[in-house]
């Protein structure tokens, strides 16, 4: 309950526009700038050097060029046509070929076509290349479109593509079973949003639960779940159910976000699992961060030192 409050504050937050002017002008002002602990950089050659440095260390990678919400075919265009550059300059960095984007970034909000071909040209452009293409998942207002417009891509062929289910949604186990039924591959994660109560569990222990019951579904798919969490009792609820049903570390990956969690994610990794972390980089940072502070407040706290020019380890 509490946790639903948090995110819904900081969802109203993530709409302000005088706190997205402050926080952009502050945030990644400088090396020690306070946003940077989650965000890699603002530019694409930053995010490289912040891969290159993970991938030396035994991570495997998923780039996200931020954007989201976007209104007009334009800006929807746009985005497009960044995925596709970045695409092009990845491949050229040689550091791994692999993105997340969101759907709204390519204009789902403005029209389904208009998102649909966006989408098609990156995944033409990353195909030539073999690139994996993972599309998050944004608030469920979108779920529906974000499966649909997967299948649809999925059924023409599209097949160096991946989706997000959310465990805090109730539809969630109709919805892993309809994209492992096309082979599709998925990232399980509890989910980011703030949701009415009649689509989402509002109990943390509702989530959690939902969650292990997804994961054991998808281990059982054999389709090279991505487990992506940051929370203990659920990794070890994961290596228990692999260790059980005999699955090695290669029929499955952990994924973690860029600057959460850190230990885990070097303890992970040097114990011999895969550990896949989602970078973020671009100037549209601020609702991707806002998301962070909502679900722990202790980073709040870690901001407020870091402006205040303490900045011990968080
Ligand atoms: C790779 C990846 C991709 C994701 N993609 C999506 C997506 O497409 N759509 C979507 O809705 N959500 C996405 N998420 C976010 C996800 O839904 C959760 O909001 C987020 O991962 C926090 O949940 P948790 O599983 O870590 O568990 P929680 O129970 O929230 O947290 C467990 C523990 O992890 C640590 N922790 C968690 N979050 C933070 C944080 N921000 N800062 C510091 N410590 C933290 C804390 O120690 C906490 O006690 C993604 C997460 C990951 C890891």
């Amino acid at each position: 309950m509490i946790d639903a409050v948090q995110k819904g504050f900081f969802n109203l937050l993530s709409q302000s526009a005088v706190l997205k002017r402050l926080a952009s002008r502050y945030g990644m002002a400088s090396p020690d700038s306070f946003a940077r602990r989650f965000i890699a950089g603002e530019t694409v050659e930053e995010a490289i050097d912040a891969a290159r440095r993970l991938q030396a260390n035994g991570f495997d990678l998923t780039l996200d060029y931020l954007g989201e919400s976007v209104r007009t075919h334009q800006e929807a265009d746009a985005a497009a046509r960044e995925y596709a550059h970045l695409v092009d300059v990845l491949m050229q960095s040689g550091i791994e070929r692999n993105i997340s984007l969101k759907l709204t970034q390519l204009g789902a909000s403005v029209d389904r076509a208009t998102c649909v071909d966006n989408l098609r040209r990156i995944l033409e452009t990353a195909e030539k290349h073999a690139f994996f293409v993972r599309i998050d998942m944004e608030s469920s207002a979108y779920t529906d479109l974000t499966l649909d417009i997967f299948e649809t891509l999925w059924n023409r062929g599209h097949q160096n593509l991946g989706v997000v289910i959310q465990a805090a949604l109730k539809r969630s186990e109709a919805d892993v079973r309809r994209v492992t039924a096309l082979g599709g591959r998925i990232r399980l994660v509890k989910g980011a949003y703030k949701e009415p109560p009649d689509v989402a569990y509002a109990r943390k222990a509702d989530v959690d639960a939902a969650f292990v019951r997804l994961m054991h579904i998808l281990l059982d798919s054999g389709q090279y779940p991505a487990i992506a969490t940051h929370d203990p009792k659920m990794i070890d609820a994961t290596l228990a159910y692999a260790e059980a049903k005999g699955l090695p570390p290669t029929h499955y990956e952990f994924q973690m976000l860029y600057g959460v969690r850190r230990d885990l994610q070097r303890a992970l990794s040097s114990d011999g699992y895969r550990v896949r972390l989602y970078v973020p980089f671009g100037r549209e940072w601020f609702p991707y961060f806002m998301r962070r502070l909502g679900e722990r407040p202790a980073n709040v706290a870690f901001v407020v030192r870091a402006i205040l020019g303490d900045r011990g380890p968080a």
